[in-house]
């Protein structure tokens, strides 16, 4: 069994943000582990106190790259909570569980495996934003300290996609094809993910840019779905299965040369799939970075400090945190440098912000911390939910730090 790996030799306690905040064992990858494997074997029962240390894991996989064993612990943490989440034990239904909030399983299986509701979302909160209600409510006090309240602060602002005839509509979608505008180099597919397709409108319509302009033609098949990231960390791998085998079908029909991810959590759920399609997977970044075509494209000087934030999946899991660096020196007297604590998450988590908004807040304080830099510009990530968690509270601070994708901000300066 894997968790027998474990030599309990603690190297991975310092790295855990759970442990650094509590100092409780429990909390700790090792406390964790050994709950788990005494469960298994039945050992400590399955309990409250068991479910809500599995559950206060961000599963950030911190300890999984600092064990010298190389026990995978992300694997470990999903097969716990798919024990949970099929378990019948009266003691789950003590009310000081909150394994799954009926908000989270109704945004899992209401909007994010069925993303293109998402598509039929955007106008009606367009127009939430333009008529200044989403401000109105934050202001009001009216959702006081409920998720509704996270959501509504977190609701970046609403941009339309671009379609390949440059013409946006609040009605229309993606488009299927978008054509190269330099010489022809390729063929790629765009993995659009499912919160991202209506709150990361910007850096998915800047990479379709970016790859146009590098000659390589961007296809977005209409029946991709989610990734199913959420669904195997919550326990549900049966859903998380059949979102997986509905983007192999959407994306299989193509002859790709990659298949791009602009956001870290789902490239890393789109990797574990079968062997043929996860070799095409790539992040953005490390493609544009790795390409050709670079020479004759004109990026405009900027001497702004840019700040990078690894996010956790990019970091812990696809090991390609190096790659923003790299694309941003393409920027001309860019002055990139490491967000202090990058190998700490930042509390988002998937959904984790919404259930353990506690464990969250504390550690996003942490970043917002590190951010105190007077001469900061910008703050790129290559994840949309640590971009709307952290955005969300430089907003309330009226910082003028904007946190965006590293992939737009060289578009920006593609476009100078
Ligand atoms: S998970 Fe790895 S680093 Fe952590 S206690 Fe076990 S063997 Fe040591
Ligand atoms: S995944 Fe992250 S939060 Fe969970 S035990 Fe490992 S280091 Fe701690």
């Amino acid at each position: 069994m894997e968790a027998d790996r474990c030599v309990s030799c603690g190297l991975c306690l310092p790295h855990c943000p759970t442990y650094r905040i509590t100092l409780s064992e429990a909390d700790s990858p090792r406390g964790r582990i050994n709950l788990m494997s005494g469960v298994a074997s039945g050992r400590i029962p399955m309990n409250s106190r068991f479910v809500k240390h599995i559950d206060s894991c961000l599963t950030c996989r911190s300890c999984e790259a600092v064990c010298p064993n190389q026990v995978a612990y992300g694997q470990l943490v999903d097969k716990a909570r798919a024990m949970i989440t099929t378990s019948q034990f009266s003691t789950l239904k003590d009310e000081t569980i909150f394994h799954k909030s009926w908000l989270r399983l109704f945004i899992e299986n209401e909007l994010i495996a069925k993303p293109k509701r998402f598509d039929a979302l955007r106008p009606l909160l367009f127009l939430y934003q333009k008529l200044g209600l989403q401000a109105l409510l934050n202001k009001s006090g009216l959702l006081k300290k409920t998720k509704f309240s996270i959501l509504n602060k977190q609701l970046p602002y609403i941009y339309i996609p671009r379609t390949s005839s440059n013409k946006t509509s609040l009605t229309k979608s993606w488009s299927k094809i978008y054509s190269p505008t330099g010489t022809p180099r390729g063929e790629v597919g765009l993995f659009l993910g499912c919160v991202a397709r209506l709150a990361d409108v910007t850096t998915l319509n800047d990479s379709i840019y970016a790859l146009n302009r590098l000659g390589y033609t961007v296809h977005v098949p209409p029946m991709q779905t989610c990734c199913g990231a959420i669904h195997q960390h919550g326990g549900d791998s049966i859903t998380a299965i059949q979102l997986a085998q509905k983007n192999v079908a959407a994306f299989n029909e193509l002859n790709l040369n990659a298949i791009i991810t602009t956001n870290s959590g789902c490239g890393t759920q789109l990797a574990k799939y079968h062997s043929d399609f996860s070799a095409r997977i790539m992040d953005i970044s490390k493609f544009l970075e790795t390409t050709d075509g670079w020479k004759n494209i004109r990026i405009a000087p900027s001497s702004n400090k840019i700040m990078v934030h690894d996010p956790c999946t990019l970091r812990n899991v696809l090991h390609s945190s190096e790659h923003p660096y790299t694309l941003l020196s393409r920027i001309p007297e860019a002055q990139v440098i490491p967000l202090p604590g990058n190998d700490q998450c930042c509390g988002a988590a998937g959904t984790y912000f919404l259930d353990q908004p506690v464990m969250a807040k504390a550690l996003l304080d942490d970043k917002i911390a590190a951010l105190n830099n007077r001469d900061l510009r910008f703050l790129v990530t290559s994840n949309i939910g640590c971009s709307m968690h952290i955005s969300s509270m430089l907003q309330n601070l009226d910082s003028k730090i904007e946190v965006l994708h590293p992939v737009s901000l060289l578009v920006r300066q593609m476009k100078t």
